[in-house]
């Protein structure tokens, strides 16, 4: 963001990734690199921290941590059924975003 002379920019941009969003960190790695070249974000960090998963049973009503990263089915500890859907765990969330400056522009 250019103001008066002055740049800001992203140092290091955080994503929460779940177990079970099947997405490969490395992938991920690649991909921000590659779609912050020439913005705010080049040259920023990105960290991804792993979200552990998280699985409801409405037959017990009861929340817990599957023990295999299973999107479909995960047997409860309770009642041992398999109808709970898992609450956490899937998507990939924006965590934190920290950024530098505002420092004088180079040659602006
Ligand atoms: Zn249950």
């Amino acid at each position: 963001m250019r103001r008066s002379g002055f740049v800001l920019g992203a140092l290091r941009v955080t994503l929460q990734v779940g177990l079970a969003a099947g997405a490969d960190p490395e992938v991920l790695h690649m991909g921000f690199a590659v779609l912050t070249r020439d913005t705010l974000a080049d040259g920023a960090t990105l960290e991804i921290e792993l979200a552990a998963m998280r699985a409801y049973c409405p037959t017990c009503a009861c929340e817990f941590e599957p023990a295999q990263v299973e999107t479909v089915c995960n047997e409860c500890p309770r009642c041992h059924c398999f109808t709970s859907v898992v609450i956490q765990g899937k998507g990939i969330a924006f965590g934190r975003l920290e950024v530098t400056g505002p420092v004088p522009q180079a040659g602006g």
